[in-house]
């Protein structure tokens, strides 16, 4: 991560804990998301024993990378610079999730990554 990027991070959380002291004492609601989570798939590569996911008969719908790429544009344009923290199940086990971070870095924000590290290991 750039350090530019880090500080305009850093300026948004400190700018929203203001907003948050602000609605606390006015009712004014003047915050706005900063951090996201986003969940690619339900599928994982590992059996941990507190998980249900490796349980499920079925798994949800994803969406398509072409919709986590519209999905991220338009909470761009509602909110700005943003970071999102990606998880699944395991997210590199997505066709395309390799393109998507591309997409998502090159457009300066910042991904923060939850997964197993053991794709790559096969
Ligand atoms: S790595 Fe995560 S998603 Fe996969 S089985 Fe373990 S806890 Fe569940």
């Amino acid at each position: 991560m750039q350090f530019k990027t880090l500080a305009r991070l850093g300026g948004k959380h400190a700018k929203n804990a203001i907003a948050e002291a602000v609605y606390l004492q006015t009712n004014l609601d003047f915050t706005q998301p900063i951090s996201f989570s986003g969940l690619i798939n339900e599928r994982c590569n590992v059996k941990c024993r507190y998980c249900d996911y490796w349980r499920l008969k079925e798994y949800q719908d994803e969406l398509s990378i072409k919709e986590w790429q519209d999905a991220l544009l338009s909470i761009k344009a509602f909110v700005g610079e943003f970071s999102i923290n990606f998880s699944g199940g395991e997210p590199f086990l997505k066709p395309g999730f390799i393109d998507l971070l591309h997409f998502f870095v090159s457009r300066v924000f910042t991904v923060v990554l939850l997964q197993t590290g053991l794709v790559y290991l096969k």
